[in-house]
């Protein structure tokens, strides 16, 4: 999965005062609840013309000399103030992306990466998106939400990655997966987190989950030539889905469907770049 062409979207976060902004590195523990980590982050974003790409480098390779120190809060919390720069402002979202390691959810050989701005292979032909993807549609699906969302559906678990952070922003989350070796995959690297909401499925994702119907969101991270039926049908009114979906041209865009009594309003995005939506399993 690469990333949009040129996200339309701009940096909002509005700037703290300055007496209130934490020294760097902003402290984001993976047992933090995440009221005190959306705090630290609010605290800590910085509009675009304030964070320069070379102060990132910086920061980075002292916290990273050689490659080691990767379970340095400090560089997930570089990665939050990266994508605040690129202007992902939804203080949850940025919250449960520097809480969740996801270094522990690519092969060793490639951690060093893991918080670069950069899809990573995780194996089976499949990757994980970028950091900025992943914001951008979580941002999309919470939709400004204050608290919460309710139940989730997330078609193609592929390493657990994105689920996690999901976990953090949606009180129950259903992930389907059409591989049993990444399904197996995603078990073993959310075992250790103990993530009592996360329920992970193997089946094709094409036909949903109906068991945990409606849901108060969708998301998928793989893209067909069309929403399949199940998907609306499972989504809760009032819900929104978000996919990447293929466009006339055969390239792929990102896709908000909105259910409301009235029926389903549809918004197509920014250009992406995601994995083929398959349908069995394998
Ligand atoms: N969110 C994932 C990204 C996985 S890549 C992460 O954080 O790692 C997309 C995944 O969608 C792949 O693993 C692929 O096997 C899966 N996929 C494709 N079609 C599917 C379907 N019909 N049902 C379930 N999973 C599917």
């Amino acid at each position: 999965m690469k990333s949009p062409i040129k996200p339309p979207f701009k940096a909002t976060a509005k700037l703290p005062s300055a007496g209130r902004r934490p020294a760097f590195p902003v402290r984001l523990k993976p047992d933090m609840d995440m009221q005190s980590a959306a705090k630290s982050v609010a605290a800590y974003a910085r509009p675009a013309w304030d964070t320069g790409k070379s102060s990132i480098k910086k920061s980075l390779q002292s916290i990273l000399p050689g490659g080691v120190g990767l379970d340095s809060q400090a560089v997930r919390a570089s990665m939050v103030h990266k994508l605040t720069a690129q202007g992902v402002s939804d203080a949850q979202v940025l919250a449960a992306m520097g809480l969740v390691e996801r270094h522990h959810f690519v092969d060793t050989a490639l951690a060093n990466q893991a918080y670069e701005d950069t899809s990573l292979p995780i194996g089976l032909g499949q990757t994980i998106s970028k950091p900025n993807v992943v914001a951008r549609m979580l941002e999309l699906l919470r939709h400004g939400a204050t608290g919460k969302l309710g139940r989730i559906l997330e078609i193609g678990t592929g390493c657990g990655y994105q689920a996690a952070v999901l976990s953090h922003l949606a009180t129950e989350v259903y992930s389907i997966e059409r591989l049993r070796g990444l399904h197996d995959k995603a078990r073993e690297n959310l075992r250790t987190l103990r993530l009592p909401n996360v329920h992970l499925l193997f089946g094709d994702g094409m036909i949903g989950y109906a068991k945990g119907a409606p849901y108060a969101a969708i998301i998928a991270a793989a893209g067909g030539a069309a929403i399949p039926p199940a998907w609306i049908e499972q989504l809760a009114i009032g819900g929104r889905l978000v996919a990447p979906l293929q466009t006339a041209s055969g390239a792929q865009a990102l896709v908000v469907l909105d259910k409301n009594p009235q029926g389903v309003r549809q918004t197509v995005l920014e250009a992406v770049h995601f994995v083929p939506l398959k349908s069995g399993t394998s």
